[in-house]
């Protein structure tokens, strides 16, 4: 049998697949099973931070995996707490916890959020705030977090203990927040897969601010914003605010499985023995890799991501096909003339990988993708938009 179709037959159909079959690949480029190339504009949906068995971070995994591969959260092991202390000391956060996606970092999230309150204030202050057209994830409780009702259709009951609000709506939010029974407001800076939508600075910042005079938990998630793809270490940190906790995984990991919930100060003791766990969170391999990544994530890289999120936005805007673009650093997304997935079909057809994000292309390349790539891959890229 053939892989598509083995692929159709044997695996659930719970995703819109491309024919792509993708074998290997160096940084930026994808060779599919026939040796066709493709400059790589998706990077995993942000998973592979410096692109494809990048050589720093292949070596950093393959040394830690020939020396021990698992023991389990029962005992220690040295990329987990480095990983830890290398996190904790580039946010300014007090306490880590590892899970293994972004989903899991959000469940973590929430599940600290609620403790905290229970904790001061006793039952009946369990409420989220979270955004219209956010995600959060696909597991009962990150989806319930997700204020998207094209997601919500077919799985409830949902977790009780949710409210939507609109983005960069301050008046909603202090309605929102008026109500007694909020613990927490959970909010993506950019949101991703809503569109690749940057919120108001203002917003945010009144939000925050309004949160800490209530004792609400700020909480930011950082699973795709995060590690660098929108200019900053975590995108917070470009927008004024420090939040009480957030969650990040994606690019963390660099391709291997890894989330990561930080707590700062308020929180940092509110998870205790027997609250929360994971079998797998924290592997040690999974750590190894972030722990090269995190290190790579300097200044200089930072100034890069920026720069090269500029010239791709400024090498698109008044592009024929392209109707506007949004984001942050190299988190782009482009309204199109033409049907997105028209365009990602079309892309892939000649040699780019793109993603989309309702009804948006959104590109998020390797954060060391080279120029001369960022060239080839957009000149295909205008051609295909402009048909
Ligand atoms: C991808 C994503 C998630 C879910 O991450 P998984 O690793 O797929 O569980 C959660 N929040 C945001 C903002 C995301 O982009």
């Amino acid at each position: 049998m053939q892989i598509r179709e083995m692929d159709s037959t044997y695996v659930a159909h719970t995703y819109g697949r491309a024919s792509l079959l993708a074998e290997q690949g160096s940084g930026a480029v994808v060779y599919d099973e026939t040796g066709k190339k493709y400059i790589d504009l998706g990077s995993g949906i942000g998973v592979n931070a410096f692109g494809v068995a990048d050589s720093v971070w292949t070596q950093a995994v393959t040394a830690q995996l020939t020396k021990l591969q698992h023991l389990s959260n029962l005992y220690h092991t040295a990329p987990q707490a480095q990983l830890a202390a290398l996190l904790c000391e580039k946010t300014g956060m007090k306490k880590v916890f590892f899970g293994n996606s972004g989903a899991e970092a959000n469940e973590c999230l929430i599940k600290c959020a609620r403790k905290y309150s229970h904790d001061k204030y006793g039952e009946g202050r369990a409420t989220i705030v979270t955004l219209l057209n956010s995600f959060h994830g696909r597991t009962m409780a990150t989806l319930s977090a997700t204020g998207q009702d094209s997601l919500h259709e077919h799985f409830g009951p949902f977790l009780p203990g949710f409210v939507y609000t609109p983005a960069n709506d301050f008046a909603a939010m202090e309605k929102a927040l008026s109500d007694s029974s909020v613990c927490a407001v959970l909010m993506e800076l950019v949101q991703g897969e809503g569109g690749v939508i940057a919120l108001d600075k203002d917003f945010v910042q009144k939000t925050a601010a309004l949160c800490a005079e209530k004792d609400i938990l700020f909480a930011v998630d950082e699973v795709q914003t995060g590690n660098g793809r929108t200019g900053s270490l975590y995108a917070w940190m470009q927008y004024g605010v420090t939040p009480d906790l957030f969650s990040t995984a994606k690019g963390l990991g660099g391709g291997l499985p890894i989330g990561a919930c930080l707590m700062g100060e308020k929180c940092a003791d509110t998870l205790q023995p027997g609250t929360h766990g994971s079998t797998f969170g924290g592997n040690p391999v999974c750590c190894a890799g972030a722990i090269s990544v995190v290190e790579r994530l300097d200044d200089a890289l930072m100034a890069q991501v920026r720069e090269k999120g500029d010239y791709i936005r400024a090498a698109l805007t008044g592009a024929p096909g392209v109707k506007s673009l949004s984001g942050l650093g190299l988190m782009i997304g482009i309204e199109t003339e033409k049907d997105a997935g028209e365009i990602v079909a079309a892309c892939i057809e000649q040699g780019v990988i793109v993603l989309k994000a309702h009804e948006k292309v959104r590109l998020l390349p390797p954060l060391n993708i080279g120029m001369a790539e960022i060239d080839e891959a957009l000149a295909i890229l205008k051609g295909v938009l402009a048909k």
